[in-house]
C-alpha cells in the first residue's frame, strides 16, 4: 500500500472509531507536561519526534515540513473519548508557537480535526 493510501485507511479508521468526539491536548514538544497525556499517546508523540527526519510532518498552521526536532513547536495530539488504540499527533513549527495566538492555533487545529469529526469544536473539560 503506498503511503497516501495508507494514510487514507488510517484516516477512515481513525474517523470510525472516533464516534463523533475527540479528547485532545496541544502541548509545548518540550514540556515535561506532555507526559501528563495517555501514556499511548505520549509513545506516539515520541515516536512521531525520533522519526520526523526520515517522516517530516507539515505545521498545521504555515504548512512548513517539520524535519527535525529542533523546528517542532507543539504537538497537537488526540484520540477517541471512548477507549481505543487510535490516535494522532499533528504538530506546529517553532515559529508559529512562539509568534501566533492561541485562537489562530486552535483555528488550525480546529481545521485538521474536523477531517475527523466534522463541524466539531472545542469545548473544556467539565473539571
Ligand atoms: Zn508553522
Amino acid at each position: 500500500m503506498n503511503n497516501r493510501r495508507k494514510r487514507r485507511a488510517e484516516l477512515a479508521r481513525f474517523r470510525r472509531e472516533t464516534d463523533g468526539a475527540l479528547l485532545t491536548w496541544l502541548v509545548d514538544a518540550n514540556d515535561p507536561a506532555l507526559h501528563k497525556a495517555p501514556p499511548l499517546l505520549v509513545r506516539a508523540a515520541l515516536v512521531c519526534c525520533e522519526n520526523l527526519p526520515a517522516a517530516p510532518r507539515h505545521c498545521i498552521c504555515c504548512l512548513l515540513l517539520i524535519g527535525h526536532r529542533r523546528e517542532l513547536g507543539a504537538l497537537l495530539l488526540s484520540t477517541p473519548a471512548n477507549a481505543t488504540s487510535s490516535m494522532s499527533v499533528n504538530a506546529v513549527c517553532n515559529s508559529c508557537w512562539a509568534q501566533q495566538a492561541l485562537d489562530e492555533i486552535e483555528h488550525a487545529a480546529t481545521d485538521v480535526l474536523r477531517a475527523v469529526v466534522p463541524n466539531g469544536y472545542f469545548e473544556a473539560l467539565p473539571c
